[in-house]
């Protein structure tokens, strides 16, 4: 069909065709396609190779170097069998520059026989460095007779990736099928912000990275900064942002219970806290609760520093739902953390006559089923829990409000899951997330572009800052004199052990080991242990120990990080603090200086530890803003490290890099803004073009 004649709809239908009309393709291949996400011909113009070879020239072996992937025309010095490790045929072979040594660890007689001594070869292959020299293991190759000239190919050659059964030959055929179609592909980034932008057009784009010409910067490419990647990568951030704005603008249609602030409960919860609040958690909770009175679901992102004081502004805001009787649910990332918020909130939600339930994974039954019933009745006013609360079996009376703790540590499924418990009431919850993961403005506008934002940015009064050393394992024992002092005088000492992070299991052994070296070394301190392998039960124990001063150390793994408030811990140690990024060690430091005594965290790191890395440590020294380290963390680390492997959405993308590709993100939402006002019927057609799954969010 001619480009020029046909009608969208028709350019749209050639381009969704299925892959069994592609030649060489049947049902069993196309079964094969879709397990790698390949479905209609149009995904073939999306698939990327993820390298290339340079079969445009034929490369002197004399100025090789290894890594590079190249075409040589060499002729056969020797062919042996070998026996090192592995049986290989061994070839040797020059093309008057240098030489070469070709490594076949599979091949059959025949083979052998061709590649005799004097033979002709044309090889393409990756150079690696071996024993004798430069070497390439198992190159393709053609035997070439001694006059036939060799005819370079116009462009890069490109690999693809591949999977069982779907060879590279053949994806590379496939593509040369469809690329005819790039004719059909609309563009729906504006001709003149790409103009403006120094980007290529779509088609351009696509038909570089299918096909590159010779001189095609291979570096770039590599890297994914060529200008072609570049402007999907971009396209690619765009459509995640305008799902997120669409999801936003969707909210609004959506109904959600309005409800009023009850001004003498409040004053009455007000009255049983210990403290006034600060200005930044009235203006925030104010925040809260005027969107609470809207009747569309409210959905927010409150941030604040560890210790900013999250919790009762949480608490005060679930009132709002109590007392217009609905339920709060608030949930947490850890069994730990929950029942800490639990015991919190029930002494000071008691002595107003709320009934509270903390739902985690280690109920026995029996009391699971009078809880699971007490939820079901409306009889539980609040429910405190961990991802337990999303199972199937927990139905609320009345869920009308919901606060996820340490946002970062869930999925944005999981948190959908718990919108849907409403559905029976034909409503979607009031939704707030609250982190102390400090995520810089760009980013949070880019990634959470579904909800309002809001900052908690300032401490309690009378908070000291908390004195960080970082030193050298060798000074543990003078750190063993501090422990020692410190619970002489009745402070509480975290001592906290990273060691082998991938491990939980090596972790945990770690911290048994330390435990039991330190019960030697402080014969008078009372000294308890926390690992992740412990059961439930145990956990809690030993927090509630440490808790009521029963314990005077408390030697953990990472288990602790997050939320965990015991005031009277005045200490913070931490072993090999280099294995953690900075926000982690924040988190960390964080448990202590939540009173009003001088706090110390202690950072102990190894011996391997590099100039860079010490360096990198100093920054908590230098500074207690979490919003200044993880700035430093984004940099170091990117921002996958720093919210977490779990955060949905960094996973998903097909060509952006966010780190690599942080410095789109502005120019994301720029294009987004022109799209939106110039634009809007192509909104919904980039957002498909790019996330097949984008219903699921906007629908929930
Ligand atoms: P985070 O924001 O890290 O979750 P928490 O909610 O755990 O912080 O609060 C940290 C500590 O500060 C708790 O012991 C809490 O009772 C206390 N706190 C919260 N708000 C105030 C305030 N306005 N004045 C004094 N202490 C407060
Ligand atoms: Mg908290």
């Amino acid at each position: 069909m001619n480009n020029v004649t046909a009608t969208p709809s028709q350019r749209q239908s050639l381009l969704q065709r299925d892959l069994t009309s592609l030649k060489g393709v049947g049902a069993k291949v196309a079964e094969k396609l879709q397990a790698m996400g390949l479905h209609a011909v149009q995904d073939l113009l999306f698939h990327l190779p993820y390298r290339y070879q340079d079969r445009t020239r034929i490369a002197q072996l004399g100025g090789l170097v290894p890594g590079q992937s190249v075409a040589v025309d060499v002729r056969v010095r020797a062919a042996d069998v070998v026996f090192g490790k592995r049986r290989a045929l061994l070839v040797r072979a020059t093309d008057g520059t240098g030489l070469i040594s070709l490594r076949f660890f599979h091949f059959n007689q025949t083979q052998k026989n061709q590649l005799a001594m004097g033979q002709r070869l044309l090889c393409f292959g990756e150079i690696r460095p071996g024993p004798t020299g430069l070497e390439m293991v198992h190159p393709e190759y053609r035997v070439l007779q001694p006059d036939t000239p060799y005819t370079p190919e116009q462009t890069l050659t490109p690999w693809y990736p591949t999977a069982e059964g779907v060879q590279q030959l053949r994806i590379r055929d496939l593509v040369g099928q469809v690329l005819p179609l790039l004719a059909h592909l609309e563009d729906w980034i504006p001709e003149r912000y790409l103009q403006h932008a120094g980007l290529p057009d779509l088609k351009t784009a696509l038909y570089t990275l299918h096909k590159p010409a010779p001189d095609a910067d291979t570096e770039q490419l590599l890297s994914g900064t060529h200008p072609a990647q570049q402007r999907l990568a971009l396209e690619e951030l765009l459509a995640h942002h305008l799902r997120l704005r669409q999801t936003r603008s969707a909210q609004t249609q959506w109904r959600a219970p309005p409800m009023q602030a009850d001004s003498v409960l409040t004053a009455q919860a007000l009255g049983q806290l210990p403290f006034s609040l600060t200005g930044a958690q009235s203006r925030v909770l104010s925040e809260i609760r005027q969107d609470m009175a809207q009747s569309y679901p409210l959905s927010r992102l409150v941030q604040g520093d560890v210790g900013s004081g999250k919790t009762v502004v949480a608490m005060l805001a679930g009132l709002q739902a109590v007392a217009s009787g609905h339920q709060f649910a608030l949930m947490a990332p850890t069994e730990i953390l929950a029942e800490q918020h639990a015991a919190t909130l029930r002494a000071w939600l008691t002595p107003l006559g709320i009934q509270l339930v903390c739902l985690t994974g280690k109920l026995t039954k029996k009391v699971r089923d009078s809880q699971l019933a007490q939820i079901a009745s409306g009889q539980a006013q609040v429910i405190v829990g961990t991802h337990a609360l999303f199972q199937p079996q927990v139905v609320f009376a009345s869920l009308a409000f919901i606060v996820i703790d340490e946002q970062h540590r869930f999925g944005v499924d999981q948190r959908l899951a718990l919108r849907a418990k409403s559905e029976a009431k034909g409503w979607v919850p009031h939704q707030l997330v609250m982190t102390a993961t400090p995520i810089p403005r760009t980013l949070a506008q880019s990634l959470y572009a579904d909800m309002d934002y809001s900052v908690i940015d300032e401490l309690p009064p009378g908070r000291q800052d908390i004195i960080t050393r970082v030193m050298s394992h060798q000074r543990r024992q003078d750190l063993i004199d501090r422990v020692s002092d410190a619970c002489g005088q009745g402070r509480q000492v975290y001592w906290v052990c990273t060691l082998i992070e991938e491990s939980e299991e090596l972790q945990c052994q770690d911290a048994e080991e330390t435990a039991q070296s330190l019960r030697v070394s402080l014969p008078n301190a009372r000294i308890g242990l926390i690992h992740g392998r412990m059961k439930p039960n145990e956990k809690s124990e030993v927090m509630a120990a440490f808790k009521a001063h029963a314990l005077d150390v408390l030697v953990a793994t990472t288990v602790i990080e997050v939320g965990v408030d015991v005031p009277n811990a005045t200490v913070m140690i931490i072993e090999n603090p280099e294995r953690l990024g900075l926000s982690q060690l924040h988190q960390l430091r964080g448990r202590v200086g939540r009173g009003a005594q001088q706090s110390f965290c202690l950072m102990l790191y190894g011996e391997k530890v590099s100039a860079i890395a010490k360096q990198r440590l100093s920054v908590l020294r230098e500074t207690q803003d979490g919003f200044v380290i993880a700035e430093q963390d984004l940099q170091l680390r990117g921002p996958g490290e720093l919210l977490g492997t779990r955060q949905t959405g960094l996973q998903q993308f097909r060509m952006a890099d966010l780190q690599r590709d942080m410095g789109l993100l502005p120019e994301v939402q720029r294009l987004a803004a022109l799209l939106l006002a110039e634009h809007p019927e192509r909104v919904p057609l980039l957002i498909a073009r790019w996330l097949s799954q984008g219903e699921k969010y906007a629908s929930v």
